[in-house]
């Protein structure tokens, strides 16, 4: 197959743009499309501070590359959840992260999970027998939150693909949960010490992102967080996979029909947000989610160190 631009050997096909792209003319047609995402959602400009949440896998590596190719004022955020899974995971999702800050020239934030809460993820999960996605999804939202305004950046993006939403969507939907439907969207707007949060990459499919990652030269960890493996998420990835093939574009009209509809969905009331009476980040309880969790940590570990 040859590419649309300049005939030479395709690199990759897409069926849902009829789209074939060599090696050269792959890179421009990614950027060109990242940036219509962001001034469609008007996610920041250039004037903008963007912190860029990075896992080490590549969609979020892509993303930092690409901002950066872009112009964008973009620095990295790496939380380091303390997981190993016999491969040491986050030891090597780190090492991504600081390599390619070096080629960036970009700062690269990063945050302990155990040397803030005195635990790791898999270690917390243990003492509070949570299961351990919701412990990590929690400290997480507030990590990235918190180093948002304490280093001043006015925005905080993701990495999140089109495979992603599309997968949250349809299990949002198959649970009719209205509360999540209405806040699902690619851009969520700063309120009450809550920094915006924007995913440039909503469009884009896990192929795309990964073909920029490699065509880039950009040393990402492949293997999925040990904890996800298994995950009804990715069984729905599959199901919408298998929808793709038989009908390109699917996923992306599923996202995008969703979007014109989203408004119909009403998220209640949103409850006020106050300062968190140890921490000082916005909650609607007196003491935030992550304190609460960091107590409860405490607790068990002293009781577990007496007994
Ligand atoms: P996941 O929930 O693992 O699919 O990750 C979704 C997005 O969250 C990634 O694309 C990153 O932008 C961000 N993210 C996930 N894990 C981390 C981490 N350990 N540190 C910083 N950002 C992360
Ligand atoms: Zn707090």
């Amino acid at each position: 197959m040859k590419c649309r631009k300049c005939r030479q050997k395709a690199i990759i096909y897409m069926p849902e743009h009829r789209l074939a792209l060599c090696q050269q003319c792959y890179a421009p047609w990614f950027l060109e499309h990242t940036e219509r995402t962001i001034k469609k959602f008007n996610m920041f400009t250039r004037r903008d501070r963007v912190l860029v949440a990075v896992s080490g896998g590549k969609d979020s590596l892509a993303l930092w590359h690409a901002l950066t190719e872009l112009s964008y004022d973009a620095d990295g955020l790496y939380i380091d959840l303390g997981i190993d899974g016999g491969f040491g995971y986050s030891e090597k999702s780190k090492q991504a992260c600081m390599k390619l800050a070096e080629r960036l020239h970009r700062t690269l934030h990063t945050v302990s999970v155990a040397e803030e809460v005195g635990a790791s993820v898999p270690e917390i999960k243990e003492l509070t027998r949570r299961v351990a996605c919701s412990g990590c999804g929690l400290v997480k939202r507030y990590f990235m939150n918190r180093m948002s305004l304490e280093a001043d950046y006015d925005v905080i993006a993701t990495g999140h693909n089109l495979d992603d939403e599309a997968a949250v969507l349809f299990a949002n939907t198959l649970r009719w949960d209205e509360e999540y439907l209405a806040r699902q969207y690619p851009v969520l707007e700063e309120r009450d010490g809550l920094r915006k949060k924007v995913k440039p990459f909503v469009y884009f499919t896990e192929k795309q992102t990964t073909v920029y990652a490699l065509v880039n030269h950009i040393r990402y960890v492949r293997e999925e967080c040990p904890f996800a493996v298994g995950a009804t998420s990715l069984y729905h990835k599959g199901m919408l996979n298998e929808l793709e093939h038989h009908s390109p574009g699917t996923k992306r009209r599923f996202l995008d029909g969703f979007f014109r509809v989203r408004e119909r969905f009403s998220a209640p009331e949103q409850s006020k947000l106050t300062p968190c009476q140890k921490c000082g980040q916005p909650t609607t309880a007196e003491v935030c989610a992550y304190c609460r969790l960091v107590d409860h940590v405490h607790r068990r570990q002293a009781t577990h160190s007496v007994a």
